[in-house]
């Protein structure tokens, strides 16, 4: 089973696709964990990404199908996995539909967790002040101003791609204000 988790940065995908893990056994692919560990580790990759991740801005399209691609080939995505901030434009959810073509595969849902842009800043701000209190490493783009310019093109490039999937009729959209339980709940009775 293939599924997406979309939205903004802070609705809660991250959050879901824990829940997704432990219900379902499958994998999660969070481009975003991808990019901070090949950041981390120093990879071209990681080098090539950094400076463009800490602007909050997109990693290019060909540069972020070519990491999927070759994760998705992976054993343990067999069984299906959750894709969590990807794709994040069209022409992401375009190559995603040829890998996934090419496998002989497709996507199951595409779920969207609608939260409103105040609340979203509210949410960022908090995981960067807990980050802080629990001695872990704060996210250089989890701050007020990076998160506008993550909000803005989340508008402007991502959420242009949730017409392509309700074309298709796998779109399902949750308020993602719920709690997390009632979301885990709503996403469990779509998956069922
Ligand atoms: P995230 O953890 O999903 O919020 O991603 C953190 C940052 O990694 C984003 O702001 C982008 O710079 C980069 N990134 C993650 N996923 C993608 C993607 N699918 N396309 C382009 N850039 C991405």
């Amino acid at each position: 089973m293939i599924i997406v988790l979309f939205g903004p940065p802070g609705a809660g995908k991250g959050t879901q696709a824990e829940f997704l893990v432990k219900k379902y056994g499958i994998v999660q692919l969070s481009t975003g964990d991808m990019l901070r560990k090949a950041v981390s580790e120093g990879t071209e990759l990681g080098k090539k990404a950094k400076a463009i991740m800490d602007a909050g801005q997109l990693v290019d399209d060909t540069t972020i199908l070519g990491v999927i691609g070759e994760r998705i080939k992976a054993p343990d995505c067999a069984n299906g996995f959750i894709l969590d901030g990807f794709p994040r434009t069209i022409p992401q959810a375009e190559g995603l539909d040829k890998l996934l073509q090419s496998a002989n595969n497709n996507i199951h849902s595409v779920i969207e967790l609608r939260v409103p842009d105040s609340l979203l800043i509210e949410r960022i701000v908090k995981r960067a002040n807990d980050a802080v209190k629990n001695g872990q490493a704060v996210r250089a783009d989890d701050n007020a101003e990076t998160m506008q310019k993550r909000l803005k093109i989340y508008h402007e490039q991502t959420a242009p791609v949730l017409p392509y999937y309700e074309k298709t009729g796998v779109l399902r959209v949750l308020d993602g204000t719920d709690s997390i339980d009632n979301i885990s709940g709503q996403i469990a009775k779509i998956l069922a």
